[in-house]
């Protein structure tokens, strides 16, 4: 018997209308999920895919601050809690003017099935706000966190929802949420990750997503017997996801010739060398700067400043063999996925949440590439986030290089429970219907047993 999902998504839709990142992500999740339903006519019985698009929780909420000028800001705060099935709430906090509540959506359901693949026990939630920390002061962020806070703290907690990082939500940021959320509750307990590593933070968080990314495009290539040894590699977004996965790329003897931040991108043809990148950390992390610098720093890259994307971004247009999307969602459409084809590109693996357009996805699978869709090749960040909170239940901080062996031990098995789902249930045999049916199957079971709720 043929299931169709079709009504189930038309009814998404109309029940959340305006939400077009909410419907791509729902839409991606369900042609997978499509192929497996006949297997599993329980979840069809017990309404598993119209509960899983329905939050549980959605909080939305005033953020006020006075700014340094002395007048009163006004954002707005959300925290998206979607699914409890298989663990506490889980996701990052995401600082940006674009914010919205379809992006929030979007995300939070992502991330159900990213935590779902890491095999730890996390839910998946999202949060943020439509404020943006470029050019305010650190007291003007620390304000707006304490703000944030002060109606976050009753919806969060170590059991309950464990907020991390995204776009615009680093170390600074995590710091002054997590010092509001002890002075609220009168507790210091691991309610956030990300913390430093002096106050309950793991080591290697910063770096997670981006070794873990390059962790699993590694396990891709080597299907095919190849190795990243001089491959030369696009990668965008210059922040922390795009500098750690630039900083693997080069352990691993690839060269990156690539990296953009929002005002432009670079290109730099003698590559981004580790000299280079600490440029870049610095630039980024410290001086909060715009990565037109790295021009001026070495004079030999180009510097595109504010291209015109309005039918394709120059950035994915130039030859190289692997392409890493590091900077936010639906940054390549399917001019730039065929751009990429055009110049030789072999393998897509994506840092950022659901960076390519579906017509993108479907000519990469089409074209044959190793491609790997964000909640399978990006988990490492909330992987090492659980072992964040598995380090602070027991009070006890684990070495770097023990933290390492767990990463890449979670990012190999998640490669091959991708596999081994797609050859299972997809005739496709692709990373997607693998990544999404692997995430899907564990929480969809979780949710039947425990019933209606
Ligand atoms: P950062 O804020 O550290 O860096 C984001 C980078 O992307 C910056 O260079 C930023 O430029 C650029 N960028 C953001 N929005 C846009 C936009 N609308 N147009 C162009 N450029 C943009 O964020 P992260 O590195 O943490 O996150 C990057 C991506 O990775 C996001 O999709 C996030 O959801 C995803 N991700 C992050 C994880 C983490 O652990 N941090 C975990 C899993 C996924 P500018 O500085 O000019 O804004």
């Amino acid at each position: 018997m043929f299931v169709s999902i079709e009504p189930i998504l038309n009814s998404t839709v109309q029940k959340n209308p305006y939400e077009a990142e909410f419907h791509q992500a729902v839409t991606e999740v369900f042609r997978s999920i499509e192929k497996v339903m006949d297997s599993f006519p329980d979840f069809i019985y017990h309404k598993v895919l119209e509960r899983m698009t329905e939050p549980e929780r959605v909080v939305m909420f005033r953020v006020p601050w006075v700014d340094e000028n002395e007048q009163l800001q006004i954002n707005r705060g959300y925290r998206v809690e979607m699914s409890s099935a298989i663990g506490p709430y889980k996701g990052g906090l995401r600082f940006h003017p674009s914010v919205n509540l379809s992006i929030m959506k979007f995300l939070a359901f992502e991330q159900v099935f990213k935590n779902s693949l890491t095999s730890l026990s996390l839910g998946g939630g999202k949060g943020g706000s439509d404020f943006d920390p470029k050019g305010k002061s650190d007291l003007e962020v620390m304000r707006f966190c304490q703000s944030f806070m002060s109606e976050l703290y009753r919806h969060i907690g170590e059991t309950t929802d464990v907020p991390a990082g995204d776009i615009g939500v680093g170390g600074r940021e995590i710091g002054y949420l997590f010092g509001q959320y002890k002075r609220l509750k009168n507790q210091f307990t691991g309610a956030l990750t990300g913390k430093g590593t002096g106050w309950g933070g793991s080591f290697l968080r910063p770096e997670a997503t981006g070794y873990g990314l390059v962790y699993f495009a590694a396990r891709m290539l080597e299907t095919r017997e190849e190795s990243f040894e001089g491959k030369t590699c696009l990668v965008s977004g210059s922040g922390n996801v795009a500098q750690f996965t630039v900083e693997k790329l080069l352990e691993l003897g690839a060269k990156v010739v690539t990296l953009s931040d929002s005002s432009g991108y670079i290109f730099d043809g003698d590559g981004i060398d580790r000299e280079k990148l600490e440029f870049v950390k610095e630039l980024k992390n410290f001086r909060r700067g715009r990565i037109g610098e790295y021009k001026e720093k070495y004079p030999n890259a180009e510097y595109h400043h504010n291209p015109d994307v309005s039918e394709y971004n120059p950035l994915w247009n130039h030859a190289a063999d692997c392409a890493f999307p590091c900077a936010t969602q639906n940054e390549i459409n399917l001019t730039d996925a065929q751009n990429l084809v055009n110049n030789g590109v072999q393998l897509v693996a994506e840092g950022a949440n659901m960076p390519t357009r579906i017509e993108g996805v479907d000519l990469f699978l089409e074209k044959g590439l190793l491609y790997a869709p964000a909640k399978a090749a990006n988990a490492g960040g909330v992987a090492v986030s659980g072992l964040e909170m598995a380090q602070n239940g027991s009070r006890i901080a684990w070495s770097r290089q023990k933290v390492d062996d767990e990463l890449l031990k979670i990012m190999t098995r998640i490669h091959s429970m991708s596999v081994e789902h797609a050859e299972r249930y997809s005739e496709a045999h692709n990373y997607v219907d693998g990544a999404n049916i692997a995430g899907f199957i564990k929480v969809a079971q979780a949710m039947i047993d425990q019933g209606y709720v």
